[in-house]
């Protein structure tokens, strides 16, 4: 066996077992029983209810839940912060046990998922700059307006027709946004209203209130045992007086609330603690794709082969084609929706896996293409020439197109590699905290996003032009060895 047949040997050796482990690692955290967990679904961004406190998401919601979690026979609580808009989609598909995240009960809602008795009675309110002219709500007719998506601030703004409205995953984009006058005003709740007014200067609130409205804890509908223990849990907490405590102690504090103060909270080591694990991220999933890419790719690329020289298998060709066809032509962020949400829905929570394979049965399609257009660029001729010599189809594509081919193809699927590791980017879109998301993340909290944002391009751009630099080295040394 010559030396770079011992090393492709090798190579294949290596990536199976990393790609064995890898999934092994992923099922047993799978079927590794969850004794007494009890998971809250959030969106952390809506002090004092919840926000981000020193990297820890805290607030009256959370007192609700522990307490929640207690009566739970004694279950831990994972908290899990998700974007605002996902939060029914991720109760129903099992993401989490309930939701609390001053979650307003409304009609809609309610077909959706079940309520508990309310906790809060609150109501939407204008946020503006001191310096604006607007007074009222006939004023901010035809303004820009920012809210969170999917907010009741959002519908009661679009059902009234109040003109420009923009949508923002979060209140603290929202906010950003206010403050940098992209927007002229904010419409959110009135108690996070406050504490937006109270930890940035500039700002205040008009105090007419828009709607009345009740924070309810949503759970699945079937779920009556813990729809009656949540129910319980409010009713004790309001004759005692501990919601009223919780909600007084938080509202009150001025410390509790740092995290939307323009990231004073925000210590060196959480930013990079935050860049470092997105990067690992991000890594972790560009590596598995692309070896999932290259393993797909080039089995479509061997089916392909087959389906030519044996009439009856031609099926293969087309199912290859569809595959080639469906995934290139449709945007890989629906793809990533659809392998999370439908695909994987009763298999996996887990993002990342989703991301993986998404980005795996993406970059499988653009690799068998590669492939494909590096064998078609081979003369014609040879292919006559070695039937006309009687050589067998197998030894001619092994022995002759194949090796041919491969110096062909190097150089795009190099290309692919890069492009796979921007797109990566959009993983954030089912929560994975990849580097954008991190950066993103780091902005909601900073409101700051200018070093955030410049520090992860870079990022990328130093990765894209090592794996350049990496991929240049290998089809140099593939070419060489082959001459
Ligand atoms: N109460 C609002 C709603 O339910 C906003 C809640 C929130 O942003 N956490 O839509």
């Amino acid at each position: 066996m010559n030396k770079s047949k011992k090393s492709l040997i090798f190579l294949i050796i290596s990536i199976v077992v990393v790609l064995i482990s890898f999934f092994l690692h992923q099922y047993i955290s799978l079927v590794k029983p969850k004794k007494n967990v009890i998971i809250m679904g959030t969106s952390a961004d809506f002090p004092p209810f919840e926000y981000l406190k020193n990297g820890e998401i805290v607030g009256i919601d959370t007192e609700i839940a522990k307490h929640i979690a207690k009566k739970c026979n004694d279950s831990e609580l994972v908290i899990k912060d998700v974007s605002f808009d996902s939060l029914i989609l991720g109760l129903n598909q099992g993401d989490f046990n309930f939701i609390v995240s001053g979650f307003t009960k409304t009609e809609e809602r309610a077909e959706q998922i079940g309520f508990s008795d309310s906790y809060f009675t609150a109501s939407q309110k204008i946020v503006v700059k001191d310096s604006s002219s607007i007074k009222g709500l006939s004023d901010i007719k035809g303004k820009k307006i920012g809210v969170q998506i999917g907010s009741t601030g959002d519908s009661f703004c679009t059902e009234q027709k109040l003109g420009d409205i923009i949508r923002y995953d979060k209140f603290t984009e929202a906010t950003t946004s206010l403050l940098k006058e992209m927007t002229d005003a904010l419409v959110v709740d009135g108690f996070t209203a406050e504490q937006i007014v109270k930890n940035n200067k500039g700002l205040h609130i008009i105090s007419k209130s828009l709607t009345e409205e009740s924070y309810c804890i949503g759970f699945k509908k079937e779920d009556k045992e813990l729809e009656k223990i949540i129910n319980e849990v409010i009713a004790e907490m309001k004759q005692s007086g501990e919601l009223d405590r919780i909600v007084n102690s938080y509202m009150n504090s001025q410390e509790d609330s740092g995290s939307q103060d323009a990231g004073t909270k925000f210590t060196n080591k959480e930013y990079w603690d935050y860049i470092s694990k997105g990067l690992t991220v991000t890594l972790e999933i560009t590596f598995f794709a692309m070896i999932l890419g290259l393993l797909l790719g080039v089995l479509a690329s061997i089916l392909r082969i087959i389906s030519k020289s044996n009439k009856k298998l031609s099926f293969l060709k087309l199912l290859v084609n569809f595959y080639s066809t469906v995934v290139r032509g449709t945007p890989v962020i629906v793809q990533l929706f659809i392998i999370y949400y439908i695909a994987l829905s009763g298999l996996s929570k887990n993002p990342i896996l989703a991301a993986i394979i998404t980005l795996g049965i993406n970059s499988g399609a653009y690799v068998s293409e590669h492939i494909r257009s590096g064998i078609n660029a081979i003369d014609i001729g040879q292919f006559e020439a070695g039937r006309s010599l009687g050589i067998s189809e197998k030894t001619l594509m092994s022995k002759v197109i194949i090796p041919q081919a491969i110096k062909n193809i190097l150089p795009s699927l190099a290309g692919e590699g890069i492009s796979l590791l921007k797109e990566t980017a959009a993983v954030g879109f089912i929560g994975v905290m990849d580097l954008s998301l991190a950066s993103k993340k780091i902005t909601s909290i900073t409101f700051e996003p200018v070093f955030p944002l410049f520090t992860v391009a870079l990022i990328y751009l130093v990765l894209v032009i090592g794996l350049t630099f990496a991929l240049n080295k290998v089809e140099r040394k593939i070419k060489n060895a082959q001459n």
